[in-house]
C-alpha cells in the first residue's frame, strides 16, 4: 500500500489517497520516501485548466531508499530523457525535448512509497538531513544554475527570497544586494547589502513581472538578467529601447545536468526548511502561493 497525496481534477484541492502501488514497470524501483518538498511549481500544476493525466501526485524534490536495497537515492524533477539526442548526449538531459517531469508528465514524491525511474534517480549518501537533502534536489540544483548564469558579477542582486531565493544567496558566496518584501524571509540572505545600487547582475527567483523590471531597472549597462523561477502563464515586457541601449544580457536558467549536481552536493548549502506532515499537505496548498513559512515547505511521512 502508499499513501500519496493527489490531484483528480485540475484546479481541485489535493486529496490523500490510500492505494494498491503496482508493481514497478521496466527500468523503475519502487522508492520509500523520506521527504518530499513543493513549491510554487506544484500550486502552478494544480491551477493548470487540465493536468497531463489524473489522478496525479506531485512534488519534484525528494529523498527515499530503494526498496528491497536501502540505497539512498534522490529524485529531481527530471523523471526520464530519451538518452539520444544532442542535449541528452551533452549531459543535458533536463533540455530534452522528450524529457518526462515528476510532478507533472509523471508521478511525484508526495507518498509514502511510489515507483520511479531509474535513469535519473541521485545515488546519495546515507548521512544528512533528509528533507534538506529534498531541497537540494529541486530547488538547490535551480539555485545554482542560475548563480552560474549570472558569473561573477560584484554587485549582485537577489529578488525573492523563497525557497529558491535563500538558496541562492548562500550559493553566491559573496554579500548579496537583497530584494524582499517580507522582513522574515529578508533575514535569510547573511550579510546582505543595502542602499542604492546598480548591479552587475540580478537573479530573478519569483515569477513576478514587478520584480523582473526592478531587477531590470537596477542593472548597469552590460548587465546581466537571469530569470531563475517560472510560471506557465508568466510573461515578461521590457522596454526594447532599454535593452538594447544598455546592451542588457536576459538569461533564463531552469536545472543543471550531473556535474553540477556533483558541485552542489560537494558545497552542501544548508536549506531552510518548514516540516509538515505528508497528511497536512492538503491543507497548505495554498501556502505555496500564499507564504507565511520560511524556507521551503518539505512533507515528511510522519
Ligand atoms: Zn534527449
Amino acid at each position: 500500500m502508499s499513501r500519496a497525496a493527489v490531484f483528480h481534477r485540475a484546479k481541485e484541492p489535493l486529496q490523500l489517497v490510500q492505494r494498491e502501488l503496482p508493481a514497478p514497470g521496466p527500468g523503475e524501483v519502487t522508492v520509500n520516501i523520506e521527504a518530499c518538498g513543493l513549491g510554487l511549481n506544484d500550486w502552478h500544476v494544480a491551477m493548470l485548466d487540465a493536468l497531463p493525466f489524473t489522478p496525479l501526485v506531485p512534488g519534484c524534490e525528494a529523498v527515499g531508499r530503494v526498496e528491497g536495497t536501502n540505497r539512498r537515492v534522490g529524485i529531481g524533477p527530471l523523471a526520464t530523457s530519451c538518452g539520444a539526442c544532442a542535449a541528452c548526449r551533452a549531459g543535458r538531459h533536463y533540455r530534452c525535448a522528450a524529457a518526462t517531469w515528476h510532478g507533472f508528465t509523471k508521478n511525484g514524491a508526495l507518498c509514502t512509497r511510489g515507483n520511479f525511474a531509474e535513469q535519473h534517480l541521485v545515488p546519495l549518501p546515507d548521512g544528512g538531513d533528509a528533507a534538506e537533502l529534498a531541497v537540494l534536489m529541486g530547488s538547490g540544483l535551480a539555485a545554482l544554475a542560475a548563480v552560474k548564469a549570472a558569473g561573477p558579477a560584484e554587485k549582485l542582486g537577489v529578488f525573492g527570497l523563497g525557497g529558491l531565493g535563500h538558496l541562492v544567496a548562500q550559493l553566491a558566496d559573496r554579500a548579496v544586494y537583497a530584494f524582499e518584501p517580507d522582513p522574515e524571509r529578508l533575514m535569510l540572505a547573511k550579510g546582505q547589502l543595502t542602499g542604492p545600487v546598480a548591479l552587475d547582475a540580478a537573479i530573478v527567483c519569483v515569477p513576478s513581472a514587478q520584480a523582473i523590471q526592478r531587477a531590470f531597472n537596477l542593472l548597469k549597462p552590460g548587465g546581466r538578467l537571469v530569470l531563475a523561477a517560472s510560471s506557465p502563464t508568466g510573461r515578461i515586457d521590457l522596454s526594447l529601447s532599454a535593452l538594447t541601449a544598455r546592451e542588457v544580457t536576459v538569461v533564463g536558467t531552469h536545472l543543471g545536468g550531473p556535474e553540477l549536481l556533483a558541485e552542489l552536493l560537494e558545497r552542501r548549502p544548508k536549506p531552510v526548511v518548514t516540516r509538515k506532515k505528508l497528511d497536512d499537505a492538503p491543507a497548505l496548498l495554498y501556502a505555496l502561493r500564499d507564504g507565511g513559512f520560511l524556507g521551503r515547505l518539505v512533507f515528511e511521512p510522519g
